[in-house]
């Protein structure tokens, strides 16, 4: 466990981002300062508008590709920033492989600098189109380098790999979450990712597009175990990646159904093509977090696309 004195500074890149903000909520329930950086690419000051007036946060619109100073003690770095939905980093490939790459060295050098802990969010993406399932931590994965999703896949494996380089060359603290399929408020409505989707087109009353034959799986974590997840890796003494997600695992046509059952809905399910690499099938193998942080999710599929819901009611 780390032993920090004064009020503990945490830096946040993806700060006003989904999982971000959510992240800035913790820490200052934990008791930090926060600052948030973003450069609003696809994150929101909508996510941290409530926060406006907080004395301990603070927002600094900053592209994190390009150099970054921070005057004063800075206790934590959690690098979050990047286009995340698929379809975004379909669309923003080279901010994707920027802010994986030059994003991230930047981040461990201002960890070092600081002498701050440094949590990297990484992804199962890692893990491509997995052949061994579940997928735990050893897995090497089977990613296609060169295929559309490969920008965000290598760009993360490589800032595993700068992050496991910061902390064996310059002895800097370090974390890795591979973090699974997660949801819940402040998800962009539009971002094309599968909970989403499926939420507002059902709210619309328009088909809900499953891609391919819906036989692809995916486990879909809430973002409170997400986060809480992430808490207590941040406070472990372990350098390793660690799984964070939810193992309870759905066909996506599975999916479908209960968003259209919970939704009271008419919608028909209609077949779109399956995107290039689109993975088979996900589940975390979540034996390590378990007995390294105490931590498992606690929020069933449905209470949590019941919260979902009730938040893209309103922005529909
Ligand atoms: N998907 C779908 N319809 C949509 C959006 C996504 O059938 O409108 C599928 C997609 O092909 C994938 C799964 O849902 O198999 C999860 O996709 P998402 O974009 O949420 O994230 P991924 O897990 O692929 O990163």
């Amino acid at each position: 466990m780390t032993t920090k004195t004064k009020t503990p500074v945490s830096v946040i890149t993806g700060g006003a981002g989904f999982l971000g903000s959510h992240l800035c909520d913790r820490l200052l329930a934990e008791g930090h300062r926060v600052v948030a950086l973003d450069n609003l690419l696809t994150g929101s000051t909508d996510n941290i508008a409530h926060l406006a007036g907080e004395p301990r946060f603070t927002f600094i619109k900053h592209n994190v590709t390009q150099y970054l100073y921070l005057p004063g003690r800075v206790d934590y770095v959690f690098h979050f920033a990047s286009p995340a939905s698929p379809i975004d980093y379909l669309e923003l490939p080279i901010q994707t492989l920027k802010v994986g790459s030059l994003g991230t060295l930047n981040c461990l050098g201002l960890a070092k600098a600081k002498n701050a802990t440094f949590l990297l969010a990484s992804t199962s993406e890692c893990y491509g189109d997995p052949l061994e399932h579940p997928q735990k931590e050893t897995y090497w994965g089977n990613v296609n380098p060169i295929g559309p999703r490969g920008v965000y896949d290598e760009a993360k494996r490589f800032a595993e790999a700068m992050t496991m380089a910061y902390h064996r060359y310059h002895g800097v603290d370090t974390k890795i979450v591979r973090i699974f399929n997660t949801y819940g408020p402040r998800m962009r409505l539009r971002d094309g990712r599968v909970v989403p989707a499926f939420i507002s087109q059902a709210l619309k009353g328009k088909p809900l597009t499953v891609f391919g034959n819906g036989s692809q799986t995916r486990s879909f974590c809430y973002v409170s175990d997400e986060i809480d997840g992430i808490w207590r890796l941040s406070q472990a003494n372990y350098h390793e990646p660690v799984n964070i997600g939810n193992p309870t695992e759905f066909t996506i046509l599975e999916f479908a159904e209960l968003v259209r059952r919970l939704l009271n809905s008419k919608s028909r399910i209609v077949r779109k093509p399956l995107p290039v690499d689109d993975p088979k099938q996900r589940r975390p193998d979540i034996t390590l977090a378990k007995k390294l942080l105490g931590w498992q999710p606690g929020v069933d599929l449905e209470t949590g696309l019941r919260r979902t819901i009730e938040y893209f009611r309103n922005k529909v």
